[in-house]
């Protein structure tokens, strides 16, 4: 089964009991320091490339169930996304990468991190996303959208 890997900076219990309730190894990564403000989440998505072995991107505000784990391991695509209720595709929210998606990409997240020094208006981690898309092209893109409940929007805001 693919290992679910999720960056955190704190812990939100409702996400943690769903993603272990999934039955996949899950893998929780601290975000420390001024690290979790600003290049953190793409040292954590660098680190899972250099790994290069098929994982699930699981951010620390959604609620995942296993049957969208089921989906997105059933399905062949390379990189597979689920659809943002909010901001609409593509997230990186729930997200599922192959070792041969990483292995054609292999320098995207250095380029971020070098396009990244040229603007001090905002942080890396929000913009890893559209950057992903940018370098490779749109996921397969699979549904019905997950939704954040409001107690998750809430937390997130806190
Ligand atoms: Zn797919």
């Amino acid at each position: 089964m693919t290992p679910v890997h999720m960056a955190y900076t704190e812990v939100w219990p409702p996400a943690w009991e769903a993603a272990e309730a999934c039955g996949r190894p899950f893998r929780p990564w601290r975000l420390e320091g001024v690290k979790a403000t600003t290049d953190g989440y793409v040292d954590f998505l660098a680190a899972r490339w250099e790994r290069a072995v098929d994982w699930t991107n699981l951010e620390h505000d959604v609620i995942v169930t296993r049957a969208q784990l089921d989906n997105l391991e059933a399905c062949g695509s390379a990189w597979c996304a689920f659809a943002d209720h909010h901001r609409g595709p593509p997230t990186l929210s729930l997200a599922r990468f192959r070792a041969p998606f990483m292995a054609a990409h292999p320098w995207v997240w250095e380029e971020l991190r070098f396009e990244g020094r040229r603007s001090i208006f905002q942080p890396l981690w929000q913009v890893c996303d559209t950057w992903l898309v940018e370098r490779c092209g749109l996921p397969c893109l699979h549904g019905p959208p997950y939704a954040m409940n409001t107690r998750a929007l809430a937390w997130a805001r806190s």
